[in-house]
């Protein structure tokens, strides 16, 4: 016989139909917002004194992305939503998006890197970096989907990416 298994809120005493999976933790619609707003603001103010946002660390970039997906697929199911819920998931969101977008954003750098693709190997310099990306300046050219391996010279930590 099939079993229906019905996910519930996390949070003790609750009992509320899942809503939103925030941090690995289903949570019903009530919790997800109050715990998305209270992290959205803690992080939000921690982004605004932090002026180095890279030392952001990993578990706050998992949370925002999980909160801005979370978001967007509670707010196509409007017709589950209060309008005033509907304004608090707006009032996560955008903070959340924000405070994402300024983290990953490309920031200048020049940094040496030693780039191999297939018989090439040369010693380049970055114009600017984002924490998965990298615009990198070199003589030779190269084809579309050419793999490449950037290894960072002075600390010798490497591969930085290939693609
Ligand atoms: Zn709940």
């Amino acid at each position: 016989m099939p079993e229906t298994v019905v996910v519930h809120c996390s949070r003790m005493g609750c009992g509320q139909p899942f809503a939103a999976k925030l941090q690995e933790r289903p949570l019903c619609l009530g919790h997800s917002l109050q715990f998305a707003h209270g992290r959205v603001a803690t992080i939000q103010q921690a982004a605004a004194q932090t002026i180095v946002t890279d030392d952001l660390s990993s578990e706050i970039r998992a949370f925002l992305s999980d909160v801005i997906s979370q978001t967007v697929i509670l707010a196509t199911q409007t017709r589950l939503l209060a309008a005033a819920q509907r304004d608090d998931l707006m009032q996560i969101s955008k903070p959340a998006v924000a405070i994402y977008q300024t983290i990953n954003a490309r920031r200048d750098r020049r940094v040496r890197y030693l780039l191999r693709a297939g018989e090439i190997s040369e010693t380049c310099f970055t114009v600017n970096i984002s924490p998965r990306e990298a615009c990198v300046e070199i003589a030779r050219p190269l084809t579309i989907g050419q793999r490449i391996v950037l290894e960072r010279i002075d600390t010798q930590n490497g591969p930085l990416k290939d693609r």
